[in-house]
């Protein structure tokens, strides 16, 4: 059994899809003679021609016309009869059908690449691509594709990206494992938003299974079982059901407020990525978006920034879908570990701690001032709040107000009708704004807490790396302390704070940050009932006894035992 940590609750059996790229090994061995060889070559060129095929096809759905025309430059090259007709006329001299691959290929890319006419030079790149597909063929391997997965797997992977986690087929996608990772890598949280079961953090995984075995993800526990015994399936089953009665039996709480013994109400609030998952978040008795991470909106455009039309068309739909219900979009949040293909950011030693966010918009303010157009002029098809990511000084919150404040004006000047009540607000995620929030509080309209970065940044541990996630501590009591300033320093000038991190979601967290005065819970769309069921059991005065007590604490193991005797 291996461990790792669960980052998207669930059962899943199944049989193991590796995302891996095979390692290639071409020998020039003829075993069963030179027609055998010629066999097994021109099988590989068909089976390459259909998985061009097939991947485009795949594509055509996300791709533009000149995106997909890459494809049929692989397809001409893949049909190339000069190409063919030379590895048949090595096969024919006596040599493997993989080594005469190689070597026309070899000598075809070199070819191209030692061309003046750059557009040929390009072209080595496509050849490169097409003849690894084809050298994998000839020699029985498998090229691991996401988007080409047509039954029921388990993807095993070292790392997903974010972009390979939004090419999952939850169709087909029974769960995933990886072995990087931590509970608040953007992979987990995009497990979580497509309520695929995941463990993540897994050490020695993509050793230890082999494509096709059968194995237990345990995303509960986070446990895989390898090759597992009848025993152990029929168990897992068993607890799989149980985990999916217990869901169900939560859904009695869909359409109820989230009030406490004593009558103190909270909101609790979905996160999203984009309009389609706004259906998640109402059928899971969201009463709001407490986050949407627009980045996704970024991150899915493939050649330039997503234009203000785009844009404003995802946001109409978000507002309108959530039904005037109140929905806090969070402007541009790049950089770190979030990618674009159309846009290099630059080398830097501390991605985490570098060139994004809010200090990426105010640089480029030409890209944030087309969100910001494009969010104000959606306002008027909801009730929006707009935050900025990673506000870490006072300056730089009053920079963003003072662009936003201008592109409104200009929209009105324009003629085009606004909402007079959007609220802006700001994240709390660096520790500087936590400690300085009662300032900051006379300036933003509301805090969302974030704890992912928020916890990083205070016990210096990046969130990416699994052998420094025992410093992952929600309960540590220096954690605490800054949710308090922050929630204090919100209320103290009358304002409301929200946390839209993965803690606002943590079960064991809930008592002492409802105790501690939190006025909403975002979190992932599937967390929601169980919080809910949770709030309602408990007494808001004995929180506030209990949240006390755990911020007077030295670790978060006394915090967590604090919070138990409490709740017994
Ligand atoms: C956070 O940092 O807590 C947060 C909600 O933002 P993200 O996870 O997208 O960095
Ligand atoms: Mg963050």
């Amino acid at each position: 059994m291996l461990k790792g940590i669960a980052a998207s609750s669930g059962i899943a059996i199944g049989r193991v899809y590796k995302l891996q790229a095979p390692v290639i090994e071409v020998f020039n061995e003829v075993k069963e003679g030179i027609e055998k060889e010629k066999e097994r070559f021109k099988k590989a060129l068909e089976k390459t021609i259909d998985d061009i095929n097939k991947v485009k096809q795949r594509a055509a759905a996300n791709l533009s016309k000149e995106e997909l025309a890459i494809f049929d430059a692989h397809l001409m090259m893949a049909q190339d009869p000069e190409f063919e007709s030379q590895v048949v006329g090595m096969i024919e001299e006596g040599n493997s059908a993989d080594h005469s691959t190689k070597s026309v290929s070899d000598m075809m890319i070199s070819m191209f690449e030692s061309m003046e006419d750059a557009y040929f030079k390009e072209r080595a790149a496509d050849i490169k691509d097409v003849s690894y597909r084809l050298l994998c063929n000839v020699l029985g391997l498998t090229i691991p594709d996401l988007t080409l997965i047509d039954s029921e797997v388990i993807v095993v992977a070292s790392d997903l990206t974010p972009s390979d986690t939004a090419q999952l087929n939850k169709q087909y996608t029974l769960g995933f494992a990886t072995e990087i990772g931590g509970r608040t890598s953007h992979s987990a949280i995009m497990a979580r938003s497509l309520e695929i079961p995941a463990v993540v953090g897994v050490k020695g995984i993509m050793d230890t299974v082999k494509n096709g075995d059968l194995i237990i993800l345990d995303a509960l526990e986070g446990n895989i079982i390898i090759n597992p015994s009848e025993e152990e399936i029929k168990e897992y089953n068993l607890k799989k059901e149980a985990f999916l009665e217990e869901k169900k039996a939560l859904q009695v709480l869909v359409n109820e407020k989230t009030i406490t013994l004593d009558g103190h109400q909270v909101d609790l609030a979905g996160n999203i990525g984009g309009p389609k998952d706004v259906e998640g978040v109402l059928n899971n008795g969201g009463e709001g978006v407490g986050l949407f991470r627009t980045e996704f909106l970024y991150m899915n455009s493939e050649n330039d920034f997503p234009t203000e039309e785009e844009q404003f068309n995802a946001y109409k739909a978000v507002l309108e879908g959530m039904q005037g219900k109140r929905v806090v979009v969070r402007t541009l949040d790049i950089g770190g570990d979030k990618k674009l293909n159309y846009f290099t950011f630059p080398e830097e030693m501390n991605p985490f701690l570098g060139y994004r966010a809010i200090r990426f918009c105010l640089d480029r303010t030409d890209v944030f001032r087309t969100q910001l157009r494009a969010l104000i002029r959606a306002s008027v098809y909801g009730k929006l709040c707009i935050m900025f990511p990673m506000i870490a000084t006072i300056k730089e919150f009053l920079d963003a107000k003072a662009i936003f404040l201008e592109e409104k004006e200009k929209l009105v000047k324009e003629g085009v009708k606004v909402s007079e009540n959007i609220e802006v607000g700001m994240m709390v995620e660096i520790p500087a704004a936590a400690i300085l929030a009662d300032e900051f509080a006379k300036h933003a309209d509301f805090f969302s807490i974030g704890t992912n970065d928020l916890i990083q940044y205070s016990m210096a541990a990046d969130r990416m790396s699994e052998k420094v996630s025992y410093l992952y501590q929600p309960l540590n009591p220096s954690i605490l302390r800054l949710i308090k300033l922050t929630i204090d320093g919100a209320h103290s000038q009358g304002k409301w704070a929200g946390m839209c991190g993965e803690m606002a979601g943590d079960a064991s967290a809930a008592p002492i940050l409802l105790g501690l005065g939190l006025d909403e819970f975002s979190m992932s769309a599937t967390s929601i009932l169980k919080a809910r069921k949770i709030i309602r059991g408990l007494n808001k005065k004995d929180m506030e006894e209990l949240a006390n007590k755990a911020i007077a604490c030295q670790t978060a193991q006394e915090v967590a035992q604090l919070a138990k005797e409490t709740l017994k």
